[in-house]
């Protein structure tokens, strides 16, 4: 059977640390903020927000929400992160993804000053991920790395198998592992045998969006498996990608959903705005 990783705990002994860390900033008269925009009223991300906002108030963060009609031209959103970029007191500026339809995100990530751009979805820290210098983690692969360190689990010369190749998870994912010394596989819709390669992995991770997609014939006797999805079931229960009643017997450590890999994604958009802080205040 395998150990359950469990990122309420980890995220919740991470966001200890950083709230220490926040208040020492604070003596040195540096607050963290965080601006988050939404434009438009999607539900999902009506409650994304709310996560981040919530959170923030818990570290002691500074955080303000811009909330946008729907129709909200792309001028308009620009010109609210230019404000944005130019504001001392923001040290972080996120834009919830995602948009509505007469807005070009890239345009936006674009516009997002880098220093500030705290999902690190800017080509400028997208470059930086590759090269291996960054400022900024993206933040759910960094919460997965910190998944895989709470497991003790040396990643140096291990075969890591990543399935999904979105620029928000699988590939900055893969770079992660990469400069971890992992062997590093990347699976996606066209990958011929897929199950074979996932089975060579001694790190399995899957951010396909498909539920309970990989089950216990594509996974190692052993093996570390992450579990990135968020999807309903056939019941309309939150359920990952894994097929978790048949992995979790053959895995040797395994997230579940919820309460795995989701925690940990808002606990690093805080790291990442003190990292943004310590930026703007020469501490970095
Ligand atoms: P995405 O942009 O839709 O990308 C999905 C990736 O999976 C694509 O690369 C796609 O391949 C691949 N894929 C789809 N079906 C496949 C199949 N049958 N076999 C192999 N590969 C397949 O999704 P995403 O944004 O990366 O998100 C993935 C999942 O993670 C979703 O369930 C999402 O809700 C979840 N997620 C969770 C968090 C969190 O905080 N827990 C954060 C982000 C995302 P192609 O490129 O070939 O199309």
């Amino acid at each position: 059977m395998a150990k359950l990783i469990d990122g309420k705990a980890v995220s919740a002994r991470l966001r200890q640390e950083m709230k220490a860390e926040v208040e020492a900033l604070k003596e040195k008269g540096i607050t963290p903020g965080l601006a988050v925009v939404l434009v438009g009223e999607d539900p999902a991300s009506q409650v994304y927000v709310r996560n981040k906002i919530r959170a923030c108030e818990e570290l002691g963060i500074r955080s303000e929400n811009h909330l946008l009609p729907a129709d909200t031209t792309q001028e308009a959103l620009l010109g609210l992160i230019e404000e944005l970029n130019r504001r001392e007191e923001v040290s972080g500026i996120l834009v919830q993804l995602p948009l509505p339809r007469q807005i070009r995100e890239e345009a936006v990530i674009a516009a997002i000053a880098p220093e500030k751009d705290v999902d690190a979805f800017h080509a400028q820290n997208v470059g930086r991920i590759v090269q291996g210098s960054y400022r900024f983690l993206p933040c759910t692969p960094a919460g997965v790395m910190e998944l895989i360190r709470s497991t003790g689990v040396a990643v140096e010369g291990k075969e890591c198998v990543v399935i999904g190749r979105s620029n928000i998870v699988g590939k900055p994912m893969a770079m992660l592992m990469l400069h971890q010394n992992a062997t590093v596989t990347i699976c996606h819709s066209r990958t011929q045998s897929l199950a074979e390669t996932a089975r060579r992995a001694d790190i399995l991770i899957v951010a396909i969006g498909k539920a309970k997609f990989v089950t216990a014939g594509m996974v190692k006797e052993g093996a570390v498996v992450i579990d990135v999805g968020m999807n309903r079931d056939e019941n309309g229960k939150l359920c990952g990608d894994v097929d978790f009643a048949s992995v979790e017997p053959k895995a040797g450590y395994i997230t579940p959903v919820p309460g795995g890999v989701g925690p940990m994604t808002i606990t690093m958009l805080m790291r990442n705005t003190i990292t943004a802080a310590k930026l703007a205040g020469g501490l970095a």
